[in-house]
């Protein structure tokens, strides 16, 4: 398959989930339009590396996707956007009573508006190309719970509803819309929290992974990066077309419990 002449934009893509993907789509031939809310050098450097590394048209857009005008100023600056991956997404863990207000807030507008605002700006571009695909990746917290997590199980679990209502909103056109729902995947963010955890229960590493870590996930082993790519890049493919307003698990498991 080959993605040449399309052109991805992926939210939140200077690390983890969403850089693996873009280099996914880019070694697929889509150019890609990487994005995170910093402007650094090192941002720019990445784009920059993919454009040699693939031959792909590679850009870095700053936009901070917790503000829904600088969500449709990132895909309007994009210019066009056949494919749009909704990745960006933060965390906060705390009882839903001592949860602190502004993370509430700031995950609601990250991890789930943000989408509203990047799919209604895209879809006309979409629309006028005659092509598009909406890949929210989700999470399986947007098909279960976990304590401690409100912001984040709402805002995922929304999302998985927005997937839908697009999916049915351009079934009759030659676009669809899909959640990816991941397990635990092996990210920095992740890789960080594997000693922490380790030295907080007093167990080694491989147990902390194993019993706390991935205690949901029944393969005891991560999703990767490159599994996600794949998945996105199988979305856009003609067999995927009739694929739309799903939520495809990638979680080892987990959800089938
Ligand atoms: P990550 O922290 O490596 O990536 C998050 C990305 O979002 C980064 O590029 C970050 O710069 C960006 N971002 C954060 N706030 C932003 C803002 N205001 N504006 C623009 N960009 C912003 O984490 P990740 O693990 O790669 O997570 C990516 C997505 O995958 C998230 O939506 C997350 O909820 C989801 N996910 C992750 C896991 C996991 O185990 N890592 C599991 C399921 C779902």
């Amino acid at each position: 398959m080959s993605l040449a002449g399309k052109t991805a934009v992926i939210t939140g893509s200077n690390s983890g989930i969403g850089l693996g993907i873009a280099w996914g789509l880019a070694r697929e031939g889509a150019n890609v339009v990487l994005n995170s809310f910093t402007d650094r050098d090192e941002d720019h450097a990445i784009a920059a590396e993919i454009a040699k590394e693939t031959g792909v048209e590679a850009r870095y857009i700053q936009a901070d996707m917790s503000k829904g005008q600088d969500c449709r100023a990132l895909i309007e600056k994009a210019g066009v956007c056949d494919i749009l991956v909704n990745n960006a997404g933060i965390q906060n863990v705390d009882p839903i009573e001592a949860f602190p207000v502004e993370k509430w807030d700031a995950i609601i507008a990250i991890n789930m508006s943000s989408a509203f605002h990047t799919t209604a700006a895209a879809l006309q571009m979409m629309r006028k190309a005659g092509w598009g695909r909406v890949i929210n990746i989700a999470s399986a917290h947007g098909l279960r719970a976990s304590p401690f997590k409100s912001a984040y199980v709402t805002a995922k679990h929304g999302v998985v509803g927005m997937t839908k209502v697009v999916g049915l909103e351009t079934a009759k056109e030659p676009i669809t819309a899909n959640a990816v729902c991941p397990g635990y995947v092996l990210t920095p963010l992740v890789e960080g929290q594997i000693p922490d955890t380790a030295k907080e229960y007093g167990i080694s590493e491989d147990e902390a992974i194993e019993k706390v870590i991935l205690a949901k996930q029944p393969s005891k082993d991560f999703v990767t990066v490159e599994q996600l790519a794949g998945i996105v890049t199988f979305l856009c493919s003609e067999a995927a077309s009739q694929i739309t307003g799903t939520a495809i698990a990638a979680d080892g498991g987990w959800t089938s419990q």
